[in-house]
């Protein structure tokens, strides 16, 4: 699905030379021009990404010694350059022979590059701000803008990879050097067919398969944070009051903003309301102008949480995200998401909290560890009810009773021998039996939880 196409250029300046690659080599030229360059050779025909850095590499390399012997001997002119570029042309034909890769080099010369629109100022900020503080397959960027009601249809493409040129936005492999997924951090990649043909197979990452595979000829882009405004008036409505204990942790978590510390954990026993706890440290983030992350394994806990934190947080901008949900891209300054979902955002949130970091998936998943801390572009707060050991080394802040202030009950077992089979559909359950569980139940008010070894 997601395999992109470069071509392979060299750009001929007044006082220097360039090579490189590009999805759309006649934007470069347009956007090169600005800076002293006036003509482009294009030398190949799209071809996929991997193999148009491997010819990338193949013509820069020599590229030193060769500046100090032209700039020497020839000077600087462009029919110097045009001789090197003949000359490079020749060896990389020859390299790509021997290496058996059925290419042939066509150099075609531009002088003119593909225009963008007027309002390209405009364009520009207006793409920046929808797709700051992600990471996208330029397919996703594209939807992206869609989504979000860009004004111009016909021009997406044109306009992300304006972007990458102007330095607002990055580009890489889905794929890193280092063999490792660069959406989800995977390492164990499937050999798969692509574009290579036969003999030859190409990689990707099953481990985020799920939201579209990211390959060894995908291209990732990645859309830096603008600085946000300042001081927002936040408004947040408690329907009920916290507990001593729930105060002290809502009143530790809003201090840990403000301290050096990038991390903390908050270690609540099961049913101390821990969510509840962390409304403090979002609404004082909010506040200063930050979004927030509430990053959740569970589906069904970001649905049920989801109008809670509406009626809390009436007058934010929320946005629910998880696999299925009808919006994927929407801007917010609180964001309640799945963590698959947070693999999309890149350096986007001064605050990010985790919720159940030890419920599945996340404690066996490296992948949603590696998402969260790329949201992240400051503090993360973590809340479990079971830690790791080796989340304890963080600073920890804990409750441990329950929001109605009772300890959590220890319970009770009672071994209560019941008789075999049939006999029990004629006799019933004896008198010890029920007599306990009358017992429990009337009288000490307690819950009771019968095990049975066979139904
Ligand atoms: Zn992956
Ligand atoms: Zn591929």
């Amino acid at each position: 699905m997601e395999c992109n196409f470069f071509q392979l250029y060299f750009l001929i300046g007044t006082e220097q030379c360039l090579w490189g690659i590009s999805p759309h080599p006649l934007l470069d030229l347009n956007y090169f021009k600005d800076q002293g360059y006036r003509k482009m050779i294009i030398l190949t025909e799209p071809v996929p990404l991997p193999l148009a850095e491997y010819l990338l590499r193949l013509a820069q390399e020599e590229e030193n010694s060769w500046w100090k012997m032209v700039k020497k001997k020839l000077g600087f002119s462009s029919s110097s350059q045009e001789a090197y570029l003949e000359k490079r042309l020749v060896k990389l034909q020859k390299e790509l022979r021997k290496r058996g890769l059925p290419l042939e080099l066509s150099p075609r010369e531009f002088i003119v590059g593909q225009s963008m629109p007027d309002n390209l100022e405009n364009l520009l900020q207006e793409a920046q701000e929808i797709l700051q503080g992600r990471i996208l397959f330029a397919s996703e960027a594209e939807r992206a803008l869609k989504e979000r009601g860009f004004s111009s249809n016909g021009e997406k493409q044109k306009i992300i990879h304006w972007l990458s040129l102007a330095k607002k936005a990055n580009w890489q492999r889905g794929i890193g050097q280092d063999g490792q997924c660069q959406r989800c951090g995977g390492k164990k990649l499937e050999a798969k067919k692509c574009w290579w043909g036969e003999g030859l197979e190409c990689l990707y990452c099953p481990q985020c398969a799920t939201m579209g595979q990211c390959r060894l000829c995908s291209m990732l882009y990645s859309f830096p944070s603008l600085s946000k405004g300042g001081q927002t008036e936040v408004t947040m409505k408690m329907n009920f009051s916290l507990t001593p204990g729930q105060e002290r942790a809502s009143k530790a978590l809003e201090e840990f903003l403000d301290k050096e510390e990038q991390e903390c954990l908050l270690w609540a026993v099961c049913g101390a309301g821990k969510t509840e706890v962390v409304y403090g440290a979002i609404r004082k983030a909010l506040t200063q102008g930050q979004s927030v992350l509430l990053a959740i394994p569970r589906q069904e806990v970001v649905r049920e949480l989801f109008p809670r934190l509406r009626e809390t947080f009436p007058q934010t901008k929320l946005a629910a995200l998880y696999g299925g949900s009808g919006e994927k891209y929407g801007a917010a300054q609180l964001v309640i998401a799945t963590t698959h979902q947070a693999l999309r955002f890149y350096q986007n949130f001064p605050l990010v909290i985790l919720d159940e970091v030890d419920a599945y998936p996340y404690r066996e998943n490296v992948m949603l560890q590696y998402g969260v801390l790329r949201a992240s572009c400051g503090k993360t707060i973590y809340l479990t009810a079971t830690p790791e050991k080796k989340m304890l080394k963080l600073p920890t802040i804990t409750i441990s009773a329950r929001h109605h202030g009772f300890p959590l009950p220890e319970p009770e077992l009672a071994v209560l021998p019941l008789p075999k089979g049939e006999e029990i559909k004629e006799k019933g359950l004896p008198q010890s039996v029920l007599d306990f569980l009358e017992e429990s139940v009337e009288k000490d008010r307690c819950q009771v939880f019968i095990f049975l070894p066979t139904i």
